[in-house]
């Protein structure tokens, strides 16, 4: 008897991931220890800092004062030898793409690369007054999010779920930092919690 097809496909067919690796790019990021550690919290596999990768292809978008997004995650991805440790670039810098205005962040779907900007996740890029805690909260929203996508998931119509398409920060607030059923059904590991480690083999 055939087994039941896997579903979705392109999540199922992906080896397991080992490790997720953060590089700061383009700027001193203080932040970005706290971050990762935060992060790491919330997946199944270790998360850790590397000092650089060399190469990228930071140019910006013309009279933008924005770093193009697709050639800084194409130049990132051809860096990454093993989709098993993917890489997502975290910068301070905002990001652009020709056809956005800017976006949070940028990455492959089912890939091995994934940027972030925080540029504007800081309250004060919409005149608020500094608030650590809700920065940081964004942070790891956004990037759980790429990382969403380079593990295999595309965008959810929840609006509560992390996986929600947001150009807004406000929707970014509202679909806050948990998967909803179904992408966390299509994923397991590596977002699965509470383990201890890789677990279920689905
Ligand atoms: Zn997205
Ligand atoms: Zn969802």
């Amino acid at each position: 008897m055939e087994p039941p097809a896997p579903d979705p496909p392109a999540a199922a067919a992906r080896p397991p991931i080992e490790e997720v690796r953060f590089l700061p790019v383009a700027a001193p990021l203080a932040d970005l220890p706290a971050l990762v550690a935060a992060v790491s919290r919330r997946l199944a596999v270790p998360c850790r800092l590397i000092p650089e990768l060399p190469g990228l292809d930071l140019r910006e978008l013309a009279g933008r004062n924005q770093l193009d997004a697709d050639p800084f995650l194409a130049s990132l991805s051809a860096r990454v030898e093993n989709p098993t440790r993917p890489v997502v670039a975290v910068t301070d810098r905002d990001l652009g793409l020709r056809i956005f205005t800017f976006v949070f962040g940028w990455a492959e779907v089912n890939g091995k690369a994934a940027l972030v900007s925080l540029a504007r996740l800081r309250p004060e890029f919409y005149g608020e007054p500094p608030d650590p805690a809700l920065f940081a909260r964004r942070a790891v929203a956004e990037i759980l999010h790429e990382l969403g996508h380079v593990f295999g998931l595309e965008h959810c119509r929840d609006a509560n779920c992390l996986m929600h398409f947001s150009n807004r920060i406000e929707a970014v607030d509202i679909r806050g930092i948990e998967l909803c059923e179904t992408c966390q059904g299509r994923l397991g590991q590596p977002f699965e919690r509470g383990s201890g480690g890789v677990g279920g083999g689905y």
